[in-house]
C-alpha cells in the first residue's frame, strides 16, 4: 500500500513530548496540583444543563470576554473585551497569531531555552525560525535582542516570562527595549505569560491600543484547568480583529466559555492557591539549595535546578523509582543535567523532597 507523504518541509519533524510514567506524585507538566473547587464543578454542571445544544456556540464568546475584561481592569489600566481573544489553550492563541502574522516567507524569533511550543508552532505554520540565545543566567540580553531584531527584521518575536523551563520573569526594561525594536521592523511583540499571576510584574502595564504588543494567558496553571483546555490574548483591538479573521468559526464550545466564565467567580480561591504554591516555592528553593543544588530563582510554579553532581538523568531515574516524577530536561540544550520540577501541595513536595535528599545522600 502507498501512503500519503507528511509535508516536505515537516519530514524531519519530531512531535511534542512530555512523558508519562505511573507514580504517585506527579510534578512534571507545572498543572495545578489540585482541581478548582466543587462549586465551581456544580456551576459548569448547571451551565452545561442550560447549553442550546442544537445551536452553535456564541461565536464571539461574548459573555467570557467581557468577563476576562472585568477581571484584568483595575484603576491603571482599563481593558475592552474587544481587546480579549480566547480560543482552546494558549497554544492556540498562539498557533492563530502565527498562522495571522507569520507563516511562509516570514520567520519568528525566539530566544532559547524556552517554551518550545513557540518553535514548533512555528514551523507547523511554515514560517523561518531564528532563534536567539539567553545568557548564562537564563536571561534575555536586550542588546543582543534589539540587534537580531533589527538584523532579521522578525514578524513575530516571543517572549516568555515567567520562561519556561527556567521559570525566571525578564525585567520590564528588557521587554520595553524588544517592543521598541520590533516595532521599528513593523513586527509584533508575544509576552507568553502562562505563569503571569506568579511573576513580581506583568507586561499587560505596557498593553495599548497603539502598541504592537500582546500578552497570552491560559487557565491551564492558575485556573487549575487544563483540562478544559482555555486560553486567551489581552490585545490591541486591531489585533484582535485580525486573528478572528483567521481562527476557525465556532472554535470555542458553549461548554468551555461558560467553564471559563464560571471559574471567574472564583478568583480569591484562585489567588489563593497562588499565595500556597509561592510559599512552598520558597521553601523547596531554599531546601534544594541545602542539598547542593544549583537553583534558578523561579517566578513560575515550577523550579529548575541542577543536582550537585549534574548527573540529572540519574536523579531522574532514581525519582521514578520512589514514585516522585519530574520533567527530565538534563539532555536538553542549554540545560545540561538540570531538572524542573512542578509545586505541589505540601505533601507532594514533603515527598519529593524526602525522595530527592534519599537519592542525593546515598
Ligand atoms: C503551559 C504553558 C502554556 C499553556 O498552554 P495551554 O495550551 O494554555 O495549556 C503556554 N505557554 C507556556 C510557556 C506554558 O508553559
Amino acid at each position: 500500500m502507498s501512503r500519503p507523504a507528511i509535508r516536505d518541509d515537516l519530514a524531519a519533524l519530531e512531535g511534542y513530548h512530555s512523558p508519562q510514567v505511573d507514580v504517585e506524585v506527579r510534578l512534571n507538566t507545572n498543572e495545578a496540583p489540585g482541581p478548582p473547587p466543587a462549586e465551581f464543578a456544580a456551576a459548569v454542571s448547571e451551565a452545561a444543563a442550560a447549553v442550546d445544544w442544537h445551536r452553535y456556540p456564541d461565536r464571539g464568546a461574548t459573555a467570557l470576554r467581557a468577563a476576562l475584561a472585568r477581571v484584568h481592569s483595575s484603576a491603571d489600566l482599563v481593558i475592552d473585551s474587544s481587546q480579549i481573544f480566547c480560543a482552546n489553550g494558549s497554544n492556540e492563541v498562539l498557533q492563530t497569531i502565527l498562522l495571522t502574522y507569520a507563516g511562509p516567507g516570514r520567520s519568528v524569533l525566539t530566544f532559547e531555552p524556552t517554551y518550545a511550543l513557540h518553535t514548533h508552532i512555528a514551523r507547523l505554520t511554515g514560517a523561518d525560525r531564528i532563534q536567539g540565545e539567553r545568557t548564562d543566567d537564563f536571561l534575555i540580553d536586550p542588546e543582543n535582542a534589539v540587534a537580531l531584531i533589527h538584523e532579521h527584521r522578525p514578524s513575530v518575536t516571543f517572549v516568555c516570562s515567567p520562561n519556561n523551563p527556567t521559570g525566571m520573569s525578564e525585567p520590564p526594561e528588557t521587554v520595553l527595549a524588544m517592543l521598541e525594536a520590533v516595532e521599528a521592523v513593523d513586527g509584533l511583540l508575544v509576552v507568553d505569560e502562562a505563569y503571569g499571576q506568579f511573576s513580581p510584574w506583568s507586561a499587560l502595564s505596557l498593553l495599548s491600543d497603539d502598541r504592537s504588543m500582546v500578552v497570552s494567558r491560559t487557565y491551564s496553571k492558575t485556573w487549575a484547568m487544563a483540562g478544559a483546555r482555555l486560553g486567551y490574548l489581552i490585545a490591541p483591538n486591531w489585533v484582535v480583529d485580525d486573528l478572528e479573521k483567521v481562527v476557525l468559526p465556532y472554535h470555542l464550545d458553549s461548554v468551555k466559555q461558560a467553564a471559563g466564565l464560571a471559574a471567574l467567580q472564583f478568583v480569591d480561591d484562585m489567588e489563593q492557591r497562588v499565595s500556597m504554591i509561592v510559599e512552598q516555592r520558597g521553601r523547596i528553593d531554599t531546601e534544594l539549595q541545602e542539598l547542593g543544588c544549583k537553583v534558578w530563582p523561579s517566578g513560575a510554579n515550577f523550579i529548575l535546578f541542577r543536582p550537585p553532581e549534574g548527573d540529572g538523568d540519574r536523579v531522574w531515574q532514581a525519582l521514578v523509582e520512589r514514585s516522585v516524577l519530574v520533567r527530565n530536561t538534563a539532555s536538553w540544550e542549554h540545560l545540561d543535567g538540570c531538572l524542573r520540577v512542578t509545586v505541589g501541595t505540601a505533601q507532594d513536595n514533603d515527598q519529593f523532597l524526602r525522595a530527592l535528599r534519599e537519592v542525593l545522600q546515598s
